[in-house]
């Protein structure tokens, strides 16, 4: 029996898994936002011939149908033969990652350079975040009603910008902190410009940048009170390892597992069960608000489907629900020899083992996780097995080392069988993360199985 993914496919196969990581290599490098993951989702979604929910007037099995919340958080279905209440198979992920966000009044002068103040979002280790290239990804919204779209680092002409650390030479005393102290949110600060404007006597490099961001986008310093611009690491992902077995890149967290999903819907023709795919944002500051995976969006969506399919009785709503089956697919962590003492080894994932699947998260007793059922396990594993699809259970690290949540507890809450999948990482949340070539075309194969088989 094979060992891993790579010992298990034939040549046209792996052929198959370099062409399929190219196009996530490509995807990812131009989706590192929640919102640019949407708007290209959608766009790909279309060419797959996916349509907006308000264009239908009733639905029948085969039907592609999207829905797009606030354009961080989408969803996908491809309707069943089966009526909706008899449950839908939903591949779950989420879109948003790591990085810092500018403040609301972010620009300032001091000592003839101009810099932006940060906050940053989710869990980062934030000396990871200085001394490299960073871009500006965002919005900004003005009073008048306009967007402005900001995408500026990530084009081969384009200057970046960046946070500066410390030189060796001086940081005796710094490097004698902890590791979490060592750069401090508020030290989060970019560095944006320092030319002087002629003239000028108050704040001149400041106003320097005012204008060039006056001319250049036509906005003022009081339109970033209403932006969202995301500071995210500059450049593509690369392929990794002299072999070309990993992908390394920003914000697999969770963009690996959403594209995976988003691809394998879109293979799904005409299923006994509706099949679903959502991708959510917030995951990583606790699924909050109205993008996030606790919003009512998704159930307010189900239920204009059962509207268009004639039911409109809660007790369908609650039926649809109750009979599903759900992977809330995150990325979880991967074996790290360089690290050994956090891991225990029997149950832990490694690269190009295949697709994970998380009974439990949590900390501290699997506090905070879903702790999917033995039965619904069991209805995996065939699935897997049936379909030749290579998998690992595993935890995240040792017992009392750390931990982690994902959003399945959520949509367990509606009281249907979830459990935790994903693609291992090395380096999760840091600027740079990396994932096995063999687990994304495995975990792509394995939601196939999924929407396909799970009855
Ligand atoms: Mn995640
Ligand atoms: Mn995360």
């Amino acid at each position: 029996m094979a060992n891993t993914v790579w010992d298990k496919l034939s040549k046209a196969e792996l052929k198959k898994l370099h062409a399929f990581n190219e196009e996530y290599r490509v995807f990812l490098s131009n989706s590192k936002t929640e919102r640019t993951f949407a708007t290209n989702s959608v766009a790909y979604a279309e060419s797959q011939g996916f349509k907006p929910l308000q264009s239908f007037k009733k639905l029948k099995a085969g039907d592609r149908v999207y829905a797009v919340n606030r354009g961080k958080n989408l969803i996908l279905f491809v309707m069943g033969k089966k009526p909706l209440t008899e449950g839908m198979n939903i591949l779950g992920a989420h879109i948003d990652s790591p990085r810092m966000d500018l403040k609301q009044k972010p620009i300032y002068e001091r000592d003839g350079l101009v810099l932006m103040d940060t906050h940053y979002y989710g869990g980062i280790k934030k000396y990871q975040w200085v001394a490299r290239p960073m871009a500006l990804v965002g919005v900004v919204c003005k009073k008048d009603g306009t967007t402005v779209e900001i995408n500026i680092g990530d084009k081969p002409n384009d200057p970046v910008v960046g946070i500066s650390d410390l030189l060796i030479h001086l940081a005796a005393k710094q490097l004698q902190k902890p590791g979490a102290t060592v750069v401090e949110g508020e030290q989060l600060d970019l560095l944006v410009g320092s030319i002087p404007k002629k003239d000028e006597q108050k704040d001149p490099v400041k106003a320097y940048l005012l204008d060039l961001l006056k001319e250049q986008y036509d906005i003022e310093e009081d339109d970033f009170l209403s932006a969202e611009i995301e500071v995210v690491p500059a450049g593509e992902a690369r392929d990794y390892g002299l072999d070309r077995s990993m992908i390394l890149g920003y914000g697999h967290d969770d963009k690996v597992c959403a594209y995976t999903s988003l691809r394998a819907i879109a293979e799904i023709k005409k299923p006994e069960r509706t099949s679903v795919c959502v991708l959510v944002d917030k995951e990583e500051i606790g699924s909050v608000g109205a993008t996030g995976a606790q919003s009512d969006f998704y159930e307010h969506v189900v239920a204009k489907l059962l509207d268009l399919q004639g039911y409109t009785s809660l007790v369908n709503l609650h039926d649809a629900l109750e009979n599903s089956a759900m992977l809330s697919s995150d990325v979880s962590v991967a074996y790290d020899p360089n690290y050994p003492e956090v891991y225990e080894k029997n149950n832990s994932a490694y690269f190009g083992k295949g697709v994970c699947f998380n009974k439990y998260t949590g900390a501290r007793g699997k506090s905070g996780s879903n702790d999917a059922s033995a039965e619904f396990m069991a209805q995996i594993r065939k699935c897997m097995d049936d379909n030749n699809v290579m998998f690992q259970t595993c935890e995240l690290g040792k017992i009392d080392v750390g931990g982690g949540g994902t959003i399945a507890y959520i949509l367990a809450n509606k009281n249907m069988n979830v459990i935790d999948a994903g693609i291992c990482v090395q380096n999760m949340h840091a600027p740079f993360e990396t994932v096995s070539k063999a687990d994304v075309y495995e975990a792509y194969r394995a939601y196939i199985a999924f929407l396909t088989d799970i009855k």
